[in-house]
């Protein structure tokens, strides 16, 4: 599960899609830092023969298509 602003979601459809406006010198290390931490998570994980489903926060609010997300990765 990640929020759309601390894992950085890059799909340009989402609607919680912020970005830090002052303080980038800040901002930017901190939020890649983080989405390369998940990719090095997720790659880790696969490794070990996990398989890895991501949610974005903005894909918790339509609960059908989540619902059959969840149902597409759990078969
Ligand atoms: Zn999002």
């Amino acid at each position: 599960m990640h929020g759309c602003f601390w894992h950085f979601h890059g799909d340009p459809n989402c609607p919680d899609r912020r970005r830090p406006k002052s303080n980038l010198d800040y901002w930017e290390p901190k939020l890649a830092r983080n989405r390369n931490r998940d990719a090095g998570h997720i790659a880790a994980l696969e490794a070990g023969g996990w398989s890895v489903l991501v949610i974005w926060e903005c894909e918790t609010r339509d609960l059908a298509t989540l619902s059959a997300s969840l149902r597409a990765f759990l078969n």
